[in-house]
């Protein structure tokens, strides 16, 4: 396992789902956590208190809301100032809506471009000139299987996942030579709040059942006919964040059960 003892991650959406797992992982490695994201501040709190008595590191929340970028870019500030490094930037973030594409809202549209795409990109800017004056990095962003395939009524994500699969590629290519990776990693369905919330929509877009939604859309679309877990993602995640990873950059690693094979 990767040890990253005295380095620092800054994790974006991660006070849920596959975002406080990979927190977890990177604290259960030794490294100081930044968590970002929303939710009822007694909650935050007590995922961040558990991250720092559960590994022994220290963990502060950062409130930056990912369609501001001054607020993304104070973020990165925050890890600096705080730990005196940020050498992990896990772009994570993400929101979901499903709708036909005639009547999808253009505020959702825009949110989901800024929220699953944009804040990317200005956390990777604010962050690649600490890294490469340390001469280490690894940048992470969690793309999906809907950067690689389309689903109707996903006009928004799918275009912002298609969007941050050639973000992560352009940036490996420029930080290549200062020991700083960049790779994007697709899961497929993971069990989450994302993915319970927009059960009612497709149930609604497509006139199904929520047990229909489960397994002849979701499932559906999975050979192995089993969701994939946040565990499974962050261990991926660490993995990267190890030696052995040095040399891997610039990919899209799907996590999806066989759904792309397809
Ligand atoms: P989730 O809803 O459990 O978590 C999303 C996180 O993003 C939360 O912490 C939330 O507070 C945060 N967030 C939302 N809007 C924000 C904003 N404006 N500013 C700051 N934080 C904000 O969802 P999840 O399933 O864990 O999704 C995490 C990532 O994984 C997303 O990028 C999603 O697209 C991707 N993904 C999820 C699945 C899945 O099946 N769950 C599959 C593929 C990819």
């Amino acid at each position: 396992m990767a040890n990253l003892t005295g380095k620092t991650a800054v994790v974006t959406g991660s006070t849920s789902g596959i975002g406080l797992a990979y927190a977890r992982a990177f604290a259960s490695a030794g490294a100081n956590i930044v968590i970002n994201g929303m939710g009822v501040p007694a909650d935050i709190e007590k995922e961040r208190a558990a991250i720092e008595s559960d590994f022994k590191v220290k963990a502060i929340h950062s409130p930056a809301d990912m369609t501001k970028p001054a607020e993304i870019a104070e973020m990165i500030a925050l890890g600096e100032k705080t730990y005196g490094s940020v050498d992990i930037l896990v772009n994570n973030a993400g929101i979901q809506f499903v709708s036909p594409i005639e009547e999808f809202p253009i505020e959702k549209w825009d949110a989901i471009i800024a929220i699953n795409l944009s804040s990317a990109f200005h956390g990777i800017r604010a962050a690649v000139p600490g890294m490469k004056k340390r001469g280490w990095g690894r940048i992470i962003n969690t793309a999906s299987a809907h950067s690689l395939v389309a689903s109707p009524f996903k006009s928004a994500y799918v275009s912002a996942k298609h969007g941050i699969a050639g973000l992560t590629k352009t940036v490996a290519l420029e930080v290549a030579t200062h020991k700083i990776t960049c790779n994007c990693i697709s899961p497929g369905y993971v069990w989450t709040p994302l993915v319970e919330k927009q059960i009612p929509d497709t149930m609604k877009a497509r006139g199904l059942t929520k047990e229909q939604v489960i397994h002849d859309v979701l499932l559906a679309a999975q050979p192995t006919k089993e969701f994939v877990t946040s565990e499974q993602v962050a261990a991926l995640a660490l993995f990267l964040c190890g030696d052995d990873a040095a040399q891997i950059t610039g990919t899209n690693l799907s996590i999806d059960g066989g759904w792309t094979a397809e």
